[in-house]
Formats: structure tokens, sequence, C-alpha cells
């Protein structure tokens, strides 16, 4: 004879208040194959506890349990989870079917677990199938379990505990909840099962349940009365059931995947529910993102107008002072002029890191150009750089190129011009470059032709006077040959500053320097604008975060929303976790399950919210530009936006899921389903 359960001198004491409650005492038994077995005690004697100690679902008994040759205290959850799933089916007193499951899925369900490793297979339908013959349930398959006598019902948890080909039947007061009939019935179906060869023990308080048995073990105050046993164990162990290679590694993605049809149908289930939640996270993202996207477009768009006189630029001023009288005039160290490049421009840019780029800047307007007998209309703007000035001023071009540093060294006459340029004189801005123009500098040596090389893009300009579409940029040393004397003097330097260089404070230190080599024959003056513009940046900026914020609190109370809703659930699902663990669910895949629940929800929300965003700012834009001046509406994309809303959405669906998981993860399977 094959012993199937060896247990010996198995003691349990629950932890209850104070006083641990001694509930088993030194049981010892043994339940050979193809045996069956009834456990007989009153009410409150310990049988319940002794099926959850057999079954692998309560640790902390002291002695030996052995279930074939198998000690269940040497495997660790996840091979208990197997050993259950594999070698023996559950039948309970209050039958734990899930109600929104029918008969059919009811009983396939061992099949899905572990969840790591499992795949329902077309064969396992027929068995399932089968079963329900053989149970006298097959007209209900596809009934639902509130639509079944009780009965009925737990036939159908007989058969979920038959579907795995287990060598055990372990049954809890199967009978305990039904009517005599029923019973008689069940008992039948039990009785059968063990003519055929399975192991069935049968855990009851009635007597005429236990008479039916081929054997009884009484119990009695934690302890078994007729165990006619011998107290030796068999010797060989087998070692621990491996679990089978996993499908796909234990990669916990993968688990994730495969919980998604669970993930899906439970949030179907609780649809109003789900939604209402999911209403919160979609509302903070979309807060999210619209603020995001918004922010950075009033910003680009109050710095646009400041482009030419730059965000992260300084324009540096330099004019003799005339009011000097002949004695400040002796003290100063030296006289300024204007600004030389071998030594002034040299020196700072040496001196200060935070210089990026510079280039001289002579601008002398009035000028004039012409080109096949027509003419500009207004007066140009003649401007003298170097190449760094485009990088400077943020040039874009709409066609042709920037001149380079050989076109300065070598005073080529060559011009990049604003569109209005070439508009103005009838040429295509596609068309212009390598056109040859004339220009007539003002009070200078007269026309002279330039070839243009390149065309801008059109730009806006917050001041009246300054007009960048009609400009007509030079290298500066080609200036400096074809003006007057006065208007090629270089008294104004562009400076591009370094990335997080502080634009007032460089300013300041320039000016200081100036200063310092020049005494008080130089006026030295840093536009104001710019650092308006950098205050107005930095505000800007502040503001865009300070929307942001507040946004990603509203994001962070959906996600208090979703934390709560789950934390009702796992409470709710309390028996469907614990009966998902006696058949064979790891106690990963009930926490990816849950985090899955929650991430699933929260991405849903986040991208039904980031839509709604994208409208939200689309139509803010609409509006401001149907209701104030100067405002066109346009297509906006920021993908910074976009990023950000999205790392918010998910570190919130983990968030929010973490503690409910980690909550379902730690229930044990008795606290589960004992719950009410
Ligand atoms: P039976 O199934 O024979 O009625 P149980 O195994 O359910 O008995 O319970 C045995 C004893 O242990 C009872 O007195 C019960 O009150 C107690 N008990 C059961 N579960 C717990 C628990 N979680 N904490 C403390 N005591 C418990
Ligand atoms: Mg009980």
């Amino acid at each position: 004879m094959e012993p199937l359960i060896q247990a010996r001198k198995v003691s349990f004491s629950y932890a209850s208040e104070n006083r641990p409650k001694q509930v088993l005492q030194d049981v010892s038994f043994t339940i050979n194959r193809g045996e069956m077995v009834a456990i007989q005690g009153p009410s409150g004697s310990g049988k319940s506890t002794l099926f959850y100690l057999l079954g692998g679902m309560l640790a902390g008994a002291s002695g030996s349990i052995r279930i074939l040759n198998t000690e269940l205290a040497g495997l660790n959850d996840s091979e208990l989870a197997l050993f259950r799933n594999r070698h023996i089916g559950f039948v309970f007193q209050q039958f734990h079917l899930l109600a929104r499951a029918n008969v059919l899925q009811n009983i396939l369900l061992p099949t899905s677990y572990p969840v790591e490793t499992a795949q329902v297979t077309p064969a396992d339908h027929a068995r399932a199938r089968d079963l329900t013959k053989k149970l006298g349930i097959h007209d209900l398959a596809e009934s639902l379990p509130n639509q079944l006598s009780g009965g009925q019902q737990q036939r159908v948890a007989i058969a979920r505990a038959l579907m795995r080909d287990v060598d055990l039947i372990l049954a809890d007061e199967p009978t305990g909840s039904l009517d005599s009939q029923s019973a008689a019935q069940v008992m039948d179906v039990l009785k059968e099962l063990g003519r055929s060869g399975k192991t069935v023990v049968i855990i009851t308080h009635d007597h005429e349940i236990a008479r039916q048995c081929q054997r009884i073990l009484e119990f009695k105050d934690g302890k078994i009365q007729n165990a006619e046993t011998s107290p030796q164990l068999t010797e060989n162990v087998t070692p621990a059931p491996s679990t089978n290679p996993p499908l796909w590694g234990n990669n916990r993605t993968k688990l994730a995947l495969r919980s998604l049809p669970t993930v899906f149908g439970n949030i179907w289930r609780n649809k109003l529910k789900s939604m209402l939640t999911m209403v919160g996270i979609s509302i903070g993202t979309a807060s999210v993102l619209s603020m995001l996207s918004l922010g950075e477009f009033t910003k680009r768009r109050m710095l646009e107008g400041y482009e030419s006189l730059g965000v992260n630029k300084i324009r540096l001023t330099g004019y003799r002072n005339w009011r000097l009288s002949a004695d400040e005039l002796r003290k100063s160290p030296a006289i300024f002029q204007s600004f030389q490049m071998a030594t002034d421009v040299k020196s700072i840019t040496e001196i200060f890191p935070e210089i990026a780029q510079i280039s001289p800047f002579i601008v002398s307007w009035g000028s004039k150009a012409s080109y096949g007998g027509k003419q500009v209309t207004e007066d140009i703007f003649l401007e003298g750089t170097n190449p760094s000035y485009f990088t400077i001023t943020s040039g874009k071009l709409r066609s042709g190129e920037f001149f380079d540093q050989h076109h300065v060294d070598r005073r080529d006459r060559v011009c990049v011009v604003g569109p209005d340029v070439p508009k103005m004189l009838q040429i295509r801005p596609d068309d212009a470059p390598g056109i040859f123009i004339n220009i007539t500098a003002r009070d200078g040596k007269g026309a002279f032709p330039c070839k243009m090389i390149g065309v801008l893009e059109s730009q806006r300009s917050e001041e009246q006077w300054y007009k960048p579409n009609l400009r007509v940029v030079m290298p500066y040393t080609t200036v400096q040959t074809t003006g007057n004397i006065w208007d090629s003097q270089i008294r104004s330097l562009a400076i591009g500053l370094a990335r997080g260089a502080d634009v007032a404070a460089t300013g300041a230190k320039i000016v200081n320097y100036f200063e310092g080599v020049y005494g008080k024959s130089g006026e030295f003056n840093v536009d104001q604008n710019s650092k308006l513009v950098s205050e107005m940046k930095r505000f800007l900026t502040l503001f865009t975060w300070l929307l942001a914020s507040v946004a990603f609190l509203t994001l962070a109370v959906g996600g208090v929303g979703i934390h709560n809703m789950m934390l009702v659930a796992v409470s709710d699902r309390l028996k469907e976790i614990g009966l998902r663990k006696a058949l064979g669910a790891t106690a990963a895949s009930i926490r990816v399950l849950f985090l899955a629940e929650a991430i699933t929800l929260c991405g849903t929300a986040g991208l039904i919210g980031m839509v709604a965003g994208y409208g939200v700012c689309q139509g803010a834009i609409y509006m401001a530009s149907k209701l104030m001046k100067g405002v066109e509406y346009e297509w906006v994309f920021n993908p910074w936006a976009f990023a950000i809303s999205g790392i918010a959405i998910v570190t919130v669906g983990i968030l929010s899921g973490l503690m409910p998981a980690l909550k379902a993860e730690s229930l044990t399977v008795i606290d589960a389903l004992r719950s009410e």
C-alpha cells in the first residue's frame, strides 16, 4: 500500500490576542492511495485547520506533513502553488465558485494556473465538458452559479477539483450547506470517485456522512483518537517538484501580459466604478498636458518678437563721452573711440567664459537697394556682422545660406537679406540666392553690387522702428569698406551667452570691465531689453510650472481615486483571491494582476486625457486667435509635454496600484477564504 498522506506529530496554534490558541496537538495519521477516509469531529475541533494544513495553504505547523512523499514545509510559495494545482483538488463547504463566470469557465479555472506557465487547450475544454456529463450538470454548462441549486453548485466544485488529474480530493464539509437530498447526491458522486480509485478525504462533523466512508479518523480536542498508524515514516522523500520550465521566462512584463484577459474582465465587470475613477485620471492628465503645452506656447509667442534682441543674449553699446573735461580726459587710462576686434573683443572673449559667441554689430539705416530698375521703397537697414551673429539671433534661413568667416576675411560683397527685400525687388525669395543687387549706403561712396547668398525667414519685432524683414546683413569688414568712416566703426556688440549664464550679471561685469579699461572716456551700456527678456523668460517658465504643478495635483487626486477603488476591490474580492491561490495562483501573479489592473486603468484614462488635453490646448489657442489681436491659430505639438504626462501617468498607476497589490499578495488563502 502506498501512503499518500503522512501526518506526524502535527501541532498548530493560532496566535489569538495575547495567548496562543492550541488547535492541533501531535496529530499523526496515514492515508493510503485509493482510500476514502472521513475525518470526523465536533465543530471547532480544528478540522478546517487540518484541511488547510494538508492543502498546503496554511504555514506554521510543527511536525511533518508529507503528501506523495513530499514534505510540504520544504516547498516555497510558488512550488506549493504548483503542487496544489497538480496534485490536490479542493471542495469547500461554501463551494467558492466565481460568481460571474459560467459553469464551464469555473470548471476550467485550474487549467489557467499557475499563470506563469499554464495554457488552456481545446483538450481541456473537452475534458471540462466530459466532467459536466459525468456529474450530471451537462445542461447547465453555460449557466451562472447563482442560477444553480446548492447541490448543483457543489457538483460544479467537484468537477473543478477533478479538472487537473489530481491524486487527492480534499473536501471540507462538502455537504454542510446542502439539504439532505442534495447531500446524498453529492456523497454519491464522491463515493463513485472513491470506487474509481481516487483518494478522497472528507472532513465532516456529521456521523451519517462519515459512516459512508471506508475508514473514520475520530478527531477530538485537537487529537486523533484512533490513529492506528505506525509512527515511522517511509524513508524516501521525493524532492520538491521542479516548477515546469516557464513558458516565457519569469519575466514580470510577460506575466502582466498573461493577466490582461483577467484584468479586462474585472474592469468590464465594474464598468461604472472603473469609469468614474478613470474620469479623475483623465481630467488630471488633460490638465497636465494642456498646461504644459499652453505654457510653452505662451512663452514662445511672448518671446518671439524679442528673438532678434535675444533671450540669452546681450547687446552692448559703447560711445565716446564728448562731455568729458580735458582734466578728466587726461586721467583716463585710455581713450575710447570704438570697439577694436583685435583688443577689446578678443580680451572679453578670453576673460568671460559666459560668452559663447560674439559679433560686431554695425548698423546704418537709410540705405537703398535696387535691382533691374526696381527699388526698395523703404529705408533698409544695412547691418555689418560676423557669422556668429546668425547663431546669436537665432536667424533662420528661408533659402540660400549664411556668409562665413572666409567672406569676412576677404571682405566679400555678399549679403543675407530679410524676405521683404527680394519681394520689393520682385524677385522670388527662392530665386534670390546668387542674384546681384545694388546697395547704396547712407552717406557712402555710392552704389556697389552685392550678391545675395541667403534670404531670412520672416521675423516679428516688438520695436516700431526696427524692421527685421527689411535688413541687408553683410560681413562687417565689407560694410567698413563701403560706408562713411563714422558709420563703419564698431560701437555695438551682439553677445550670445552660454546656457544658464545670468544675463544681467554678465552684462554688468562686461560693462565694468570696459569702464576699467577706458575710464570715463567711454559710455558703455547693456541693452535694457536683454535684461527684460531674460526676466520675462524666467517668469514665464516659472508660471508654466506653477500651472503644471496644480495640474499634477489633480492627477495625484485621480491616483488616490484609483488607489481607493483597488483597495475596496481587494476586500470585495478576498474570496476570489483566496480561491485563485488555492487553485494554484502564485503570490507574484496575484500582485501582478492588481498592479496590471491599476496601470491599465490609469493608462487608458491617461491616453484619453492626453487626447482631451491636446484638444483643450488647441481650443484655447483657437479662442485666443478669435478674441485677441495678434494671435494667430496654429497647431502646437510639444513632445516634452507628452513625455512628462506619460511619465506622470505611469508613476501614478504604479503608486496607486502598489499598496492594493501588496495587500492582495500577502493575503493567506485561509484568511481570504474565511472572510465574510
Ligand atoms: P472546525 O473546522 O473543526 O470547526 P476550525 O479548524 O475551523 O474548526 O477551528 C478550530 C479552532 O480554531 C476554533 O476554536 C476556532 O475558533 C479557532 N480558529 C480558527 N481560525 C482562527 C484564527 N484565524 N485565529 C484564531 N483562532 C482561530
Ligand atoms: Mg470547519
